[in-house]
């Protein structure tokens, strides 16, 4: 493990770019300090009859850009120095994507596996009474993130609507069609990354009929950019969840690993014809020997912080796409760099999410339905502009792709900030 929190390494990472563009000083420094954070406890009451109280988080980084925007996610883990950084995170992604929101972010601290679905309900009704009047449409919308789904927002939907006694679907986005979302919300992370991942395998030149690929996370990011990797054509030969992984050498049918995934709650290596699956040879492997596989992408998928000092020297793929939010510490960017790594950092490559849901906002606001076809044109647009303005930034800066992301998404923020006016400018007066 690293020595830093997550959040010191999120603003080590942010204060090395100071030396390496022209951004003004004053951004890093306004982005140093996160605008508000809560801490919320929330009593709930449990099947049992007991009372247990869980502590609840929600941080708007910066809303220089429009009203901030981000995840909430239920794991035991959460706490509030993890919250701040992935609401600086968001800062950054929504400036890269060139979305008209600031970064947030929320979470509780819960093994929500451990919950029967009606606690689960009753904790996330209790999360959103607590903040209903530090979210809301024009100023923070919060979405899905790590074990939270559209259920869960339809639910959080519900009692902001019923504690604010009017129709509000743009407070949070994510939600179940039925109820106001988007159609594509639903992959549109993993639809991102697969569009970057595109975007890269052009720009290096290969072949997605030979590219082998390691997803660690088989959830909704990490299913949806294996399931269309492999329809492109490239085998994926190794997947994990919380439990493990599983490798082979042919590559896995992905969708048929889901569907085993729903009914058993484990990945094993089978493919299904139709309602008849076969086991496939396989070996199962652990999350830490998946990283460290050689293969020409990896997709880190779950948790941040995988990727350290440590393992960073052994790890063998030609290209990382980060869907997970910092899996890579920023002790070990400057080892992947040296050798050679592609890294298409967590801020461009898992941006298909929230600009979807930005989408699904949008209509919310202006009582439109877009169609599929619409939305997953938007987002491609999206994603592409986006990945090729990195590539261009990186190539005639001679940076990093993450670098380059976050120096399009400073100079965006800055020139918000110079509006205001900057030192030089009062200093004239
Ligand atoms: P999810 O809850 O749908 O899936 C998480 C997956 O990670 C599950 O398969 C789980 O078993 C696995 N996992 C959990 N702990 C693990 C561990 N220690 N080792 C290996 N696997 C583990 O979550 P998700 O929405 O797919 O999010 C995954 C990552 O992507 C997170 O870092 C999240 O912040 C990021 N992300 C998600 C979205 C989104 O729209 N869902 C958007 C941007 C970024």
């Amino acid at each position: 493990m690293a020595n830093n929190s997550t959040f010191e390494d999120a603003l080590l990472r942010l204060k090395s770019l100071t030396d390496l563009t022209d951004i003004n000083p004053e951004v890093i420094e306004a982005l140093l300090h996160p605008k508000e954070i809560m801490s919320v406890s929330l009593p709930v009451r449990m099947d049992n009859g007991s009372k247990q109280y869980f502590t609840g988080y929600r941080c708007r980084y910066n809303n220089i850009l429009g009203p901030t925007k981000g995840g909430i996610r239920f794991h035991p883990q959460v706490n509030q120095d993890e919250v701040k950084a992935l609401a600086l995170w968001m800062t950054i992604k929504c400036a890269v994507a060139e979305l008209p929101f600031g970064g947030g972010k929320g979470g509780v601290t819960v093994s929500p596996k451990d919950l029967s679905p009606m606690e689960l309900e009753r904790l996330s009704r209790a999360y959103v009474r607590s903040l209903a009047d530090f979210i809301g449409p024009h100023r923070d919308i919060p979405a899905p993130d790590v074990y939270t789904n559209s259920r869960i927002m339809g639910w959080m939907m519900d009692e902001y609507e019923s504690v604010k006694r009017e129709h509000s679907p743009d407070v949070i986005t994510g939600k179940p069609i039925e109820l106001g979302g988007s159609v594509g919300r639903d992959d549109a992370t993993g639809r991102g990354a697969y569009l970057c991942a595109l975007e890269l395998i052009k720009k290096m030149e290969w072949q997605a009929t030979e590219i082998t690929v390691a997803v660690q996370g088989f959830g909704n990011g990490g299913y949806h950019v294996a399931r269309l990797l492999q329809q492109a054509g490239c085998k994926i030969i190794a997947i994990s969840d919380s439990l493990g992984g599983i490798y082979s050498e042919q590559g896995f049918d992905i969708e048929s690993l889901w569907q085993e995934k729903q009914q058993s709650r484990k990945i094993r290596g089978v493919y299904c014809d139709g309602s008849i699956c076969e086991m496939i040879e396989h070996t199962t492997i652990s999350n830490e020997q998946l990283l460290t596989l050689d293969v020409d992408i990896l997709i880190p998928a779950a948790l941040e912080g995988v990727i350290t000092r440590h393992n960073a020297d052994a790890i063998q793929a030609k290209a990382i796409i980060e869907i997970a939010n910092g899996p890579i510490l920023y002790e070990a960017d400057k080892i992947i760099h040296e050798k050679g790594i592609r890294v298409v950092p967590d801020v461009l490559a898992n941006a298909g999410g929230v600009s979807v849901s930005y989408f699904e906002w949008v209509q919310n606001r202006s009582g439109q339905i877009w169609l599929i076809d619409e939305v997953h044109q938007k987002l491609k647009d999206k994603m592409t502009d986006a990945f090729l303005n990195v590539w261009q930034i990186a190539e005639d800066e001679k940076l990093s792709l993450r670098e380059a992301a976050y120096v399009k998404a400073l100079r965006r923020i800055n020139s918000a900030i110079s509006a205001h006016g900057t030192k030089e400018y009062f200093a004239k007066q």
